[in-house]
């Protein structure tokens, strides 16, 4: 590319001279004949006689073929050819025009000499009866002339080639390669490619260069590995995430969103990013929430009942925490969402355990005040009533002592603690216990009650308070439930599983609906029956958590006006 800008440039350079030169050698050559010209002139006025004879004279001195024409044309004398044999001269370009303004000249083949020749002709225009001289040179001579001239332009060229090539050489491989090497290697970490180094043993500036670009590269991928690495650790992070995550633009935009948002928004396998958040979530809860968003200033948390999943009931959470300082200087905003049916379920739960609470003790309550008033509106001094208005409050005040035991009972195995209070124990010395605590009442009541052990001794690891009062909740029903001539079995019994305790009687049942229900709190098959037989309705949720937190299980079978059977599995102690 360089060498061939010095080439063209030489030679266009060469042609231009060498046009100019001959225009410069013709201008001067003209100059040179006129004055010669001019001096043939000078001699053949002053001489007299034979006039061929004076022509040689002049042309020898002039040096020069010299020809005189008079004005009519007729050729008068010529130093190199006979007059006699000259044809009219007039027609002469350079003669006619030397007759007109005193000076002529023109190059042209000469017919006499068969060469191409320069001529000039002077004419004196002040003195009309003087000759027109003209004198001649060979184009041949100013051609050998311009040869010479030629010649030293060649050389001249000729040397300005090869330095300009040797410079063209040295510029392109010692600054312009480098500089492409780096070019290349520029695009290439354009294009994203920043394993490029650039090889170059060089010690002056562009050595320094090619270090500098290496390191830049090197830091380059130092930086982009970097950030690679904190976006996987993110997108890592975010992945493994149970909630929900998404990141909104104020336009309501999905600019980020993790699997588990997908997951909780039922968002399929397209991506919900760069899409609109309601296209994913169609509730005008969260499309309230996305409206309030740019007047936030701190997280706002609120719950909606997605109706969009089917059968199931679920609830989700969505928080929505506004970012002020994102890299654009945009408000964006970050939710997220997390599965809050649980929560919610426990939250519901708590409040109706509240309510039935608040319920069940205003109950005995109301009507101990009742009791009292009467008795103290002078009903105290009437001794057929104050005796059995007495006994109903002292009933009242033992029934509220037992709901309130039960639902402390209830709340310390809920919270999990006794673990340590556990010891490994006969099951059917417990049963055993438990038996012989209620035989007494149950004979009374016309029920008997038989205890079947196991032959070995059936060994858990139990809390054996909560494992008595479980056993005392379900023989306590029992006998409740059953009339007169009835039987309740205990029976301590081995299964694949585990240690089973069962207790079943010839009672009046539980209906099927009310089956799975009877482990709930407050829950009771007759209200009226249950009060009146001094029920809680605690006492089956005590059981079914004292099985659970043993690690076992309590299930109920039963058959209205034949029986139920209430059977705890737990697993046999390993110790
Ligand atoms: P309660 O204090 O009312 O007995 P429970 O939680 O112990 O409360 O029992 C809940 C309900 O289950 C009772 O109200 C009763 O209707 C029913 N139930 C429990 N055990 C029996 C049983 N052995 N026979 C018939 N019904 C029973």
């Amino acid at each position: 590319m360089n060498a061939a800008a010095v080439i063209a440039f030489l030679l266009i350079t060469s042609a231009y001279l060498e046009f100019e030169l001959k225009d410069l050698l013709l201008a001067e050559s003209t100059r040179d004949l006129e004055t010669r010209a001019r001096m043939a002139r000078e001699l053949l006025g002053g001489s007299d006689g034979d006039m061929q004879a004076n022509v040689l004279r002049a042309a020898e001195v002039s040096g020069t073929r010299v020809t005189v024409i008079t004005r009519d044309g007729a050729v008068r004398a010529d130093s190199e050819a006979m007059a006699a044999d000259m044809d009219d001269h007039g027609s002469r370009p350079e003669v006619s025009q030397a007759l007109k303004t005193g000076y002529g000249s023109a190059i042209r083949f000469s017919g006499t000499r068969g060469a191409e020749f320069l001529y000039v002709a002077i004419a004196d225009t002040d003195k009309p009866e003087t000759d027109v001289i003209r004198v001649a040179m060979p184009m041949r001579q100013l051609s050998r002339r311009l040869e010479v001239v030629q010649d030293s332009i060649y050389i001249t060229v000729g040397v300005l080639l090869i330095v300009g090539l040797a410079l063209s050489f040295v510029l392109s491989r010692y600054v312009v390669r480098p500089i492409e090497v780096m070019r290349a290697a520029a695009g290439e970490f354009a294009r994203g490619n920043l394993d490029v180094k650039v090889e170059m043993a060089r010690r002056d500036e562009l050595g320094e260069l090619v270090g500098a670009f290496n390191s830049m590269g090197r830091e380059l991928q130092n930086r982009v590995g970097q950030l690679e690495a904190n976006r996987r650790e993110i997108s890592t992070i975010m992945d493994n995430m149970s909630e929900g995550l998404l990141l909104v633009d104020a336009t309501g935009n999905v600019v980020l969103a993790n699997k588990a948002a997908a997951q909780l928004l039922n968002a399929g396998d397209d991506s919900m990013e760069g899409h609109a958040l309601w296209e994913s979530v169609r509730l005008p809860e969260v499309d309230e929430l996305l409206g309030s968003l740019p007047k936030l200033t701190e997280p706002r948390r609120i719950w909606v009942e997605d109706r969009t999943h089917g059968a199931q009931r679920r609830v989700l959470a969505f928080v929505a925490t506004p970012l002020f300082d994102t890299a654009g200087g945009e408000q964006h905003a970050v939710i997220l969402i997390s599965d809050a049916t649980e929560d919610q379920k426990l939250l519901e739960m708590r409040q109706d355990f509240v309510a039935n609470v608040s319920h069940e003790l205003k109950t005995p309550l109301t009507s101990i005040s009742a009791y009292v008033e009467t008795l103290l509106d002078g009903a105290a001094d009437d001794e057929s009533v104050r005796e059995p208005f007495l006994r109903k409050i002292q009933a009242n005040t033992s029934r509220l002592s037992k709901l309130v035991s039960d639902i402390l009972n209830l709340s310390r195995l809920e919270s999990d603690v006794g673990e340590e209070s556990r010891q490994h124990l006969d099951l059917n010395e417990l049963a055993r216990d438990c038996v012989s605590k209620h035989r007494e009442g149950a004979d009374e009541k016309g029920v008997t009650v038989t205890l079947h052990p196991t032959d070995k001794p059936a060994v858990a690891l139990v809390n054996e308070e909560d494992m008595l009062e479980a056993l005392d909740n379900l023989v306590v029903n029992a006998i409740s439930y059953t009339q007169a001539g009835g039987s309740v079995e205990v029976r301590v019994k081995r299964s694949e599983t585990g240690l089973v305790l069962e207790v079943a009687d010839t009672g009046s049942g539980i209906p099927q609906d009310a089956l799975t229900r009877v482990f709930e709190r407050f829950y009771r098959v007759d209200k009226a029956r249950s009060r009146a037989l001094g029920g809680t309705g605690l006492g089956l949720a005590i059981v079914k958590h004292v099985a659970i937190k043993h690690g076992g299980s309590v299930k109920a079978e039963s058959e209205v006006g034949k029986g139920s059977t209430f059977r705890i599995t737990l697993p046999a102690s390993k110790g």
